[in-house]
C-alpha cells in the first residue's frame, strides 16, 4: 500500500508509531472498551443472550402479524432471522471478543463493517442492498445490549498486546476517552474535534500523542494500517516505509531523552531569572491523576474537572455519583496532594461534556444549560456535590471553583448554596474547612467585562481560556470546521486577559489561568509578562513550562507586553511573541 500523509490539528505532544484500531463511525455509535481476560466469556455470553433475545423478538413479531399484513413483511422477518443465525453474524463477533477483547457492541459493529464492505463489492444491486438488512439486525441486537448498559463491565486493566494500538475514529466522546485511560493505547486520531475540545484535553492530560480534525481519516485509514503520529506537527503518516519508521523512531528516542532531562527539574522552583516566582499547578480529570501532578512537580491542582466523575453513567439520574462516592474521589486527590491546594471545579456538564442522563432540552448545548446554569437548575445534584467537596476540605487544602458564571445572581445563588451546605454539615457535626476559598472561572466575555462584580464577592479567579476564546470569538471549540478561527492571541482575548489580571491585582485577589493557554510554552512569557503568577496545565506539559520560566526575565518583557497590548495587528502580535522568545537562556 502506498504511503500518504494527513494533516490535522495538533493537540498533544510527541511521536508514536503503531497500528490503527478503527472505531465505528457515529451512525452506529456504541461504546468502545477492552475487556479483561477474565471477563471475556461473560461478554461473549452477553452478546449471545442479546442475539437469542432478538431471535425470540422476531418470532413473536411473526406470530403477532395481523392476517392482512403484506406478505413482504413476513418475508422480511424471515430474512432477518436468517441473517441472525448466519455464523458470520452470530459467531464471528464472538471470536472478535475472544481474540481482540472488544466489548460486545464494538465487536458486533466491527463485524458488521467487514460484512458491509463485502456487500459493497457485490455487483447485483438487489443483493448489494441487503447490507441494510444486516445493519438493521445489528441495530436490534445493539438496542438489547445497550438497554442493559448499566450492567456493562467497565474498561479494565492494561493489556500489553495493545501497547502499539492507535485509535482511529470519526470522533471520540470525552466519556469514551476516559474509558481508554486504563488501556495501553498509544495514540488517537480523529476526523472531528478542535485543539481544546474535551477529548483533546483528556489525551493531553494522558500525555498521549493525538491529532484531531483530520476530516476523513477514519475512512482513509484501514484497520491494522501502520501509522506514525507526529503530534507536534499535527501529522499522521499512513503506511509509512520502513526507512521512515526508523527515522521517526530515532526522533522519538531524542524526545524521550529530552523529557527525561526535564524530569530533573521536578523539585526546582519555577522562578524567573529576575526572581519572580510562578506557581505551576496541574489540571486533573480523575483523582488518580493527582499522582501525575506530584510526579511532574506541581505545586497543587489548579483545576479538578469534577464532571468526569459524572460522565458516561448510564441508567438515569440515580446513577450519578453519591455524596459518599464523590467524597472518596475528592479525598483521594486531596490526600495525594499532601496539603498542597486542590481546586475542585463544580460540575461543568453540557456542551461537549453531556451527561448520559439529561432531561433538559438541548438546542445549542454550548450556549445552553451548561455548568453553573445546570447546577442551579438541579439544586439537589449541586448540593450533593458541594457537601462532598466541603467534607473533603477537612482533609487538606481545598478550594471551590464555579464555572461559566456571567451574572451576579449566579454568584449570589452559588454562595448561598455553599452556605446552606455548610450549615447542614455544621448541624450534623461533620468537619469541613470553615474558611474554604471560593472562586469563579472567568470564561464568558461578560464575566471579564464585569470583574468588579466578581472580585468583591469571591476569593480568587481562574481564567478558562478555552471557553473564553470559544465564546468571545463565537466558534465552537469542538468543531474542526472552525478550528482555524480559534486564535488565542486575538487582540480581543489579550485585552480580556489584561483586564482580568489588572482587576484581580487591584482587588488583591489571586488570579490563575487554567485553560489551554497556560500549557502552551509559546505563550508562557506573554502570560508571565502580563502579570499572571499562577498557571494550571496538564501535568505532562508542566516541566517544559517550568524550563521556559527559568529562562525568562520578566522585567525585560515589559516593553514587549506594552507593545502587544497596544497593537491590534495580528501579524505584529505574532512578531512580538517570537521576539519575546528569542532570549533563550540555558538552564
Ligand atoms: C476552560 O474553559 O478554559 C477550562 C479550563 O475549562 P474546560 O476546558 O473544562 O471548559
Ligand atoms: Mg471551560
Amino acid at each position: 500500500m502506498a504511503s500518504f500523509t494527513l494533516q490535522g490539528i495538533p493537540v498533544s505532544r510527541g511521536i508514536t508509531i503503531g497500528r490503527a484500531h478503527l472505531l465505528r463511525p457515529a451512525a452506529m455509535d456504541v461504546r468502545h472498551y477492552l475487556i479483561a481476560q477474565e471477563q471475556v466469556e461473560a461478554e461473549v455470553e452477553r452478546l449471545q443472550a442479546a442475539i437469542a433475545q432478538v431471535q425470540l423478538d422476531l418470532q413473536s413479531i411473526w406470530a403477532e402479524l395481523p392476517t392482512d399484513a403484506p406478505t413482504e413483511l413476513g418475508a422480511f422477518l424471515d430474512v432477518h432471522a436468517l441473517i441472525l443465525s448466519d455464523p458470520m453474524v452470530s459467531e464471528a463477533p464472538l471470536d472478535i471478543i475472544r481474540t481482540r477483547h472488544y466489548n460486545a457492541e464494538w465487536a458486533l459493529v466491527t463485524q458488521v463493517d467487514v460484512l458491509s464492505a463485502q456487500f459493497d463489492e457485490i455487483e447485483d444491486e438487489y443483493l448489494r442492498e441487503r447490507k441494510a438488512d444486516i445493519q438493521q439486525v445489528a441495530e436490534r441486537v445493539l438496542k438489547i445490549l445497550t438497554g442493559s448498559a448499566d450492567q456493562l463491565p467497565r474498561a479494565l486493566g492494561v493489556d500489553e498486546r495493545n501497547a502499539n494500538m492507535i485509535v482511529v475514529a470519526k470522533d471520540i466522546s470525552p466519556a469514551d476517552m476516559m474509558q481508554f485511560r486504563d488501556v495501553a493505547f498509544t495514540g488517537f486520531v480523529t476526523d472531528e474535534g478542535g485543539t481544546n475540545s474535551h477529548t483533546a484535553i483528556v489525551s493531553r492530560s494522558l500525555g498521549i500523542p493525538a491529532v484531531v480534525g483530520l476530516g476523513n481519516a477514519s475512512q482513509l485509514i484501514m484497520q491494522d494500517d501502520w501509522l506514525i503520529i507526529d503530534s507536534d506537527a499535527g501529522v499522521v503518516i499512513v503506511a509509512p516505509s520502513a526507512l521512515l519508521i526508523t527515522q521517526y523512531r530515532d526522533q522519538q528516542a531524542v524526545l524521550i531523552k529530552a523529557k527525561k532531562k526535564l524530569g530533573k527539574l521536578r523539585k526546582t522552583p519555577a522562578i524567573t531569572r529576575d526572581g519572580v516566582e510562578i506557581t505551576l499547578l496541574a489540571n486533573i480529570e480523575m483523582p488518580e491523576d493527582a499522582h501525575a501532578a506530584i510526579e511532574a512537580g506541581a505545586s497543587g491542582v489548579g483545576l479538578f474537572r469534577s464532571e468526569f466523575l459524572f460522565m458516561g453513567r448510564t441508567g438515569g439520574e440515580h446513577q450519578l455519583p453519591s455524596e459518599e462516592e464523590q467524597l472518596i474521589a475528592y479525598k483521594l486527590a486531596v490526600q495525594t496532594m499532601k496539603g498542597r491546594p486542590v481546586t475542585i471545579r463544580t460540575l461543568d456538564v453540557g456542551a461537549d461534556k453531556p451527561l448520559e442522563h439529561n432531561e433538559h432540552n438541548i438546542l445549542n448545548p454550548a450556549l445552553g444549560l451548561r455548568a453553573i446554569r445546570y447546577c442551579l437548575k438541579e439544586p439537589q445534584i449541586f448540593m450533593t456535590q458541594l457537601r462532598a467537596i466541603l467534607r473533603a476540605s477537612a482533609f487538606g487544602n481545598v478550594h471551590i471553583l464555579i464555572p461559566m458564571i456571567a451574572h451576579a445572581f449566579e454568584i449570589d445563588q452559588s454562595l448561598a448554596m455553599i452556605e446552606k451546605a455548610k450549615s447542614e454539615l455544621r448541624a450534623e457535626g461533620i468537619a469541613f474547612d470553615e474558611d474554604i476559598k471560593i472562586g469563579a472561572m472567568i470564561e464568558v466575555p461578560a464575566a471579564a467585562l464585569s470583574l468588579p462584580m466578581f472580585v468583591k464577592k469571591l476569593d480568587f479567579l481562574s481564567i478558562g481560556t478555552n471557553d473564553l476564546i470559544q465564546y468571545t470569538l463565537a466558534i465552537d471549540r469542538a468543531d474542526h470546521e472552525v478550528a482555524h478561527l480559534y486564535n488565542d492571541t486575538h487582540p480581543a482575548i489579550l485585552q480580556l486577559l489584561d483586564m482580568t489580571v489588572t482587576a484581580a491585582e487591584r482587588a488583591n485577589i489571586p488570579v490563575a489561568i487554567c485553560g489551554g493557554m497556560a500549557g502552551d510554552v509559546k505563550l508562557t512569557r506573554l502570560l508571565v509578562g502580563m502579570g499572571f503568577r499562577e498557571l494550571s496545565m496538564p501535568a505532562a506539559i508542566l516541566p517544559e513550562i517550568k524550563q521556559e520560566i527559568l529562562g525568562t526575565n520578566v522585567r525585560e518583557l515589559e516593553g514587549s507586553i506594552r507593545k502587544i497590548l497596544r497593537t491590534y495587528d495580528p501579524k505584529h502580535i505574532q512578531e512580538i511573541l517570537v521576539e519575546m522568545r528569542e532570549q533563550v537562556f540555558a538552564i
